[in-house]
C-alpha cells in the first residue's frame, strides 16, 4: 500500500508529485474508477484483489494412490466494480515443470467468487507432496491490461493408507524480512478405503505471493530480452523545443498515460503532453509536413513491465522504418527510433536510448532528432 498522504495528494488530477511525502503519484490506468496507486511492482491493490480458497468441503472420494482434485473458489473482494480476468492457472508438484490446468470462465466481477480446480497427480507413496499453484490475473481499462501472476503453496501430507493431510503453508519471504512457514493442516481421513470424510470443511484461505519469476517466464510481464521497465522508470526528453514536454522523471499524468501529437502542449494550455511539430530545432515550423502529423499520434505508457508505444494516428507511424498501423502498441528497446513522418519527410524522429542496471531500465531517454530541412 502506498502511504495515505499520496491518496490524497492524488485527488488533485494535475498533481505529479505528493506534497506530503515527495513521492511520484504512480496512479492505476483506471484511476478515474478506482482511485488507486500503483505499488513498486506495478500492481493496483484497488484493482486487483483476489481471494484464493481451497474450498475443502468440496473434496470427495479421494481414492488411494489416485489423483486429488482441490476445488479453488477464487473471489474478487476489489471495494469498487472492476472485474478482474483470469489469464491463465497452473500446477506444478515438487519444483517440476508447470502444468497448464483448464479455466471454466475468464472473468469475474467485483464481488463475485467462482470455483476453479486442479489436479495433484498420483499419491501414491506416503510422505509429503509438495504443490504449487500459480495464477495470472488481469486488469484492464481500454486498450490496456496489466497481467500479474501469483502462486499459492500447499503441501499434501499422506500418512499410510489411513489418512491424507493438506496443509496449508503460509510462507513469508523477501525483502530482508524473515522467512518461514505456518503449516495448519487440515485431514481427510479413510473410511472404509477411501478418503472421503473430510473433518474441517471450512475454506481455507490460500496466501498468494506475487510470482515475477512466473511473470517472466511466461511472457506475461516483461521480456526475457530486454531490461524491465518499472512504472516509475525516468524519461528524460532530450532536443525538444522548450515547454513542449512534461518535465524529466516518471509517467505521473492522470490515467498513467502520455499523449503525444501535433496539439499544443498541457504547459501551453493543450491536449497533448508532448506537442510533435515538423521543427528543426527552434526555428520555423514546417507548417507542411506538420500538417501531416495529427493531432494525437502517439500514446506512451508504461505497461507489463514495458514501455509501450501506441499509435493513435489514422495514418499509421514509423518505428525503425516499419510503417506501424493504428492501434498497434509497440514495445519500446534500446535503439529504436519512431517518428509521425516517413523517412523522406524526416524532419523529426524521436530516439530511444535505455540506461539499465541489472536488468531493470532506470532512465530512458527519449531524443527528438530534427533532421535537415529538405535543401538546406
Ligand atoms: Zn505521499
Ligand atoms: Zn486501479
Amino acid at each position: 500500500m502506498q502511504p495515505t498522504c499520496c491518496y490524497r495528494a492524488a485527488l488533485d488530477l494535475e498533481a505529479g508529485f505528493c506534497d506530503g511525502c515527495g513521492k511520484p503519484l504512480l496512479r492505476c490506468a483506471a484511476f478515474e474508477e478506482c482511485g488507486g496507486l500503483l505499488d513498486e511492482r506495478g500492481a493496483c491493490g484497488v484493482c486487483v484483489a483476489p481471494e484464493l480458497t481451497l474450498d475443502a468441503g468440496g473434496v470427495r472420494d479421494v481414492k488411494v494412490g489416485g489423483a486429488l482434485t482441490l476445488p479453488l473458489l477464487l473471489r474478487n473482494t476489489a471495494s469498487i466494480g472492476r472485474p478482474l480476468f483470469v489469464k491463465g492457472l497452473w500446477t506444478r508438484e515438487a519444483g517440476g515443470d508447470w502444468e497448464t490446468a483448464d479455466l471454466p470462465w475468464d472473468r469475474l466481477d467485483a464481488g463475485e467468487t467462482a470455483p476453479l480446480s486442479v489436479r495433484a497427480q498420483a499419491l501414491d507413496r506416503a510422505g509429503e507432496h509438495q504443490l504449487e499453484i500459480g495464477l495470472a490475473l488481469a486488469t484492464r481499462w481500454r486498450w490496456r491490461e496489466e497481467v500479474l501472476a501469483y502462486t499459492a503453496g500447499l503441501a499434501i501430507t499422506v500418512e499410510g493408507d489411513e489418512q491424507l493431510t493438506v496443509q496449508q503453508n503460509i510462507t513469508y519471504a523477501g525483502d530482508g524480512q524473515q522467512t518461514g512457514t505456518i503449516y495448519a493442516p487440515f485431514r481427510f481421513q479413510s473410511e472404509g478405503g477411501r478418503r472421503s470424510t473430510i473433518l474441517d470443511t471450512k475454506p481455507k484461505v490460500l496466501p498468494l505471493t506475487r510470482a515475477s519469476r512466473l511473470e517472466r517466464a511466461f511472457g506475461l510481464r516483461g521480456d526475457t530480452s530486454l531490461p524491465t521497465v518499472p512504472r516509475n522508470v525516468r524519461i528524460l526528453w532530450d532536443g525538444f523545443v522548450p515547454g513542449s514536454t512534461p518535465s524529466d522523471g516518471p509517467i505521473v499524468t492522470a490515467d498513467g498515460l502520455l499523449s503525444l501529437g501535433r496539439a499544443r502542449a498541457r504547459m501551453a494550455g493543450g491536449a497533448n503532453d508532448v506537442r510533435l511539430l515538423a521543427q528543426v530545432h527552434e526555428g520555423p515550423i514546417d507548417q507542411e509536413n506538420s500538417r501531416s502529423i495529427s493531432r494525437q499520434h502517439f500514446s506512451l505508457c508504461v505497461e507489463n513491465d514495458r514501455l509501450v508505444l501506441r499509435v493513435e494516428s489514422e495514418r499509421g507511424a514509423w518505428v525503425n522504418d516499419h510503417h506501424v498501423a493504428r492501434g498497434t502498441s509497440v514495445a519500446l528497446k534500446d535503439g529504436d527510433r519512431f517518428s509521425p513522418l516517413p523517412r523522406g519527410q524526416g524532419l523529426l524522429s524521436v530516439n530511444v536510448r535505455f540506461e539499465e542496471n541489472h536488468g531493470v531500465a532506470d532512465t530512458v531517454t527519449l531524443q527528438r532528432r530534427p533532421g535537415t530541412r529538405p535543401g538546406a
